[in-house]
């Protein structure tokens, strides 16, 4: 059931660190970023090679095969993944994507990630991830429903409260982690709400759990600009992804004074020098079905808007947004990361060059895994909190964890993404120690 995946070999020291000519392949590949994050906060920090070797290796990894009958009597088999990176610290946290092109390592790269965030935001988790090759968009509910549950059948003793908590990811959702927490607590007879996170309201979900990730990435921005001496009125902020990260942290930091001076999506982008109304801009796409042609901005080309002058550049859309080529050309002075890996390793160095201060997405959008937290924290109490009460508890944690990578950052003269990993690493090393190694 389990495999071992082999250490991925092939970069040079140099290219590792993101200091030479990565092939291009190799600079967008998720795996390599994560190791070479890894590896220089590892070396930064001196860590015993034996204990490097156990962080950099997954746990466990499953690989299932699913029949599912389609509508129209076919059966066909899907490929599922899930992967628990560490359980050092907790059991393993992290969402479910569905998409054609999920890879193991992919899912492998994204679940160490899961590790470094949960340890950042100081909660009790480790880091896991799952996936299933398949594509939504061709598939009916019906058909999602039963990949979901047999999934979820495939994993089952693999995942519980105190094992591995799934939650939603690209292309899986509320609806989704319902069927998930049906099918396990009917194999195990009671209802378990706990075994997923990121649930409807109505079924264990906690409040503010839809903005966390948007409303932690507010945060940060706030914390930020405390380093600057700014104010949020004086901070101009082009958002990319107006989805659910981008669109809620453009509210709330639109809320919070700050000026939205462009919006860039996948098929246009939106600017307005004195600020767009954020409010009006949504309005506008969900009648448009799109946020080119708003009345309150002017349409721009998207590359384009990536480089405009501004405090604050938030990607919150995809991976490899900036990379080596792109990286040269950003005129911010904070780079926010609220899409997970926007970045790429070697575009990190030209960051560094241009001293832009860089908040990286292992703390800029811990706030969803956090409120997660809570939710599984409210599960298992079956006590539900105020939404005040979970955002109050939420800008606590969020402010922590800033202020342990600036601590760290400043400890040991390093940028913010290396001192993230080394706080990382160094507390999930912690727990490991701590532990010993069962033999
Ligand atoms: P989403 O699908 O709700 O939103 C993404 C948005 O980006 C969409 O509106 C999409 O049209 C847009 N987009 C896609 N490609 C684009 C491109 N090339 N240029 C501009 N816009 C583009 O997804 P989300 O949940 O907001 O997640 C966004 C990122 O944040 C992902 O990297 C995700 O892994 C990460 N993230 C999400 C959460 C969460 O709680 N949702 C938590 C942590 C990290």
């Amino acid at each position: 059931m389990s495999t071992v995946h082999p250490v991925t070999a092939g970069a040079s020291e140099q290219e590792q660190t993101g200091a030479g000519p990565l092939a291009w392949e190799q600079e967008l590949n998720p795996w390599l970023a994560a190791e070479a994050r890894f590896n220089l906060a590892a070396g930064r920090l001196g860590m015993d090679e034996g204990l490097q070797k156990v962080l950099r290796t997954p746990a466990r990894e499953l690989t299932v095969y699913i029949p599912v009958m389609l509508d129209d009597g076919r059966i066909e088999v899907f490929t599922g993944y899930r992967v628990q990176h560490s359980i050092a610290r907790g059991p393993a946290k992290g969402g479910v994507r569905y998409a054609p092109d999920v890879t193991l390592e992919e899912v492998r790269a994204l679940s160490s990630w899961m590790t470094w965030k949960c340890a950042v935001a100081n909660i009790p988790f480790g880091g896991g991830k799952g996936g299933v090759i398949c594509d939504p968009a061709v598939l009916s509910q019906s058909e999602l429903e039963r990949i979901t549950r047999r999934y979820t059948a495939d994993i089952l003793e693999f995942i519980g409260p105190e094992k591995d908590i799934p939650a939603p990811d690209m292309n899986t959702n509320e609806q989704v982690m319902a069927w998930m927490m049906d099918t396990y607590s009917m194999h195990n007879r009671q209802t378990t709400t706990a075994v997923v996170t990121g649930k409807p309201l109505d079924l264990g979900g906690s409040r503010g759990r839809r903005e966390a990730t948007g409303r932690g990435c507010m945060i940060a921005a706030l914390e930020a600009l405390k380093r600057f001496g700014l104010e949020p009125g004086q901070t101009r902020v082009v958002v990319q992804g107006f989805g659910n990260v981008g669109g809620m942290a453009a509210v709330l930091m639109a809320r919070a004074g700050f000026k939205i001076v462009c919006v860039i999506e996948y098929d246009g982008a939106v600017y307005n020098a004195g600020g767009l109304d954020i409010g009006a801009l949504m309005e506008h796409r969900r009648e448009t079905g799109s946020i080119t042609g708003f009345a309150g901005g002017e349409d721009m080309d998207r590359q384009e808007a990536l480089y405009l002058p501004c405090e604050v550049l938030l990607p919150a859309a995809k991976e490899n947004v900036i990379t080596s080529r792109t990286a040269p050309k950003l005129n911010c002075r904070i780079l926010l990361e609220g899409a997970n890996g926007p970045t790429t390793a070697p575009a990190d160095e030209i960051l560094a060059e241009k001293g832009v201060f860089v908040v990286p997405d292992i703390l800029a959008n811990a706030g969803g895994v956090t409120v997660s937290y809570f939710e599984w924290v409210q599960d298992r109490m079956g006590y539900f909190w105020s939404e005040q009460v979970v955002n109050d508890r939420l800008t606590e944690m969020m402010v922590a964890g800033f202020d342990s990578v600036m601590q760290y950052a400043q400890a040991h003269g390093v940028h913010n993404r290396t001192a993230a990993y080394m706080l990382a690493l160094d507390r999930v090393a912690f727990a490991i120690k701590l532990r010993g190694l069962y033999a």
